[in-house]
């Protein structure tokens, strides 16, 4: 089965530009997947449209075999999603931000601190945990919001540049941690401009550029010679 099912996904922004002229994309369960594609490719439009932070126009998504729009309830607790934005409150607290964010999804409260402390210590977080979220180095932010994406252990990851101005040592750290993830069985999807990035963690990618696939294939065929 497929994590992930995209027909002739469309967008055209409000003012009239359009970002995704009809991308079809298939992503089987347990995969590491990356959309690669140079900056205003349409990366960030087409996640965002399967993490419901932006509207299609046009086409169908499918998340683990649920509709996008009709299956709402079901696509929210098979997915997790680390937008390119920090988006939580910088004011509150590490754990209360995870704490929080189980309660978004239903988990009972005890379900909620267990599940915080465990994902704040596989992310190097703990440490922190009583810590305001502004008080966080760039690339702690980012482990923060990997880590309250995990919180009700979805099936599929999206993450868009993960590891954008995060120095590289935390960087490589950030591969083992989605690599074990993803060897656990969760189904990883990214966007990012670094080939090394595709090149050391995804088995399949697809190349986006001006809105369309350009190319699709596992990543030892599509980067050779690059
Ligand atoms: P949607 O069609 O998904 O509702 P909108 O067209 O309303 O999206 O735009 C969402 C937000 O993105 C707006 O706040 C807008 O200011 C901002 N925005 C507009 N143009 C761009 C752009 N070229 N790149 C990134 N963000 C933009
Ligand atoms: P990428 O993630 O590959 O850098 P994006 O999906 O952010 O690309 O953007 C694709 C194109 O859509 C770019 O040309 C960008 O300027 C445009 N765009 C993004 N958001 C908006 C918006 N809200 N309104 C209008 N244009 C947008």
């Amino acid at each position: 089965a497929n994590a992930l099912e995209i027909s002739h996904l469309i967008k055209t922004y409000d003012n009239g530009f359009q970002a995704l002229k009809g991308i079809d994309l298939q992503v089987p369960q347990g995969d590491f997947f990356a959309l690669l594609g140079p900056n205003g490719a349409g990366k960030s439009t087409c996640l965002g449209i399967v993490s419901s932070l932006v509207n299609k126009t046009g086409g169908s998504v499918k998340v683990n075999g649920f509709d996008l729009v009709s299956q709402r309830e079901q696509v929210k607790r098979t997915l997790g999603v680390v937008p390119q934005e920090f988006n939580f409150n910088a004011f509150e607290k590490v754990n209360d931000i995870i704490v929080q964010q189980a309660g978004y999804y239903g988990l009972p409260r005890k379900l909620a601190h267990q599940r915080a402390e465990k994902y704040l210590k596989k992310l190097d977080l703990w440490d922190k945990r009583d810590n305001q979220a502004r008080m966080l180095s760039g690339g702690m932010k980012r482990r923060l919001m990997i880590a309250r994406a995990l919180v009700h252990e979805p099936s599929m990851l999206i993450l868009d540049e993960p590891t954008a101005g995060v120095d590289i040592e935390i960087r490589r750290s950030m591969w083992v941690f989605l690599k074990e993830l993803n060897d656990q069985g969760t189904t990883i999807i990214l966007t990012t401009h670094y080939l090394e990035e595709a090149e050391s963690l995804c088995r399949n990618l697809a190349i986006i550029g001006h809105g369309e696939i350009i190319a699709q294939g596992p990543t030892k065929e599509m980067l050779k010679g690059k």
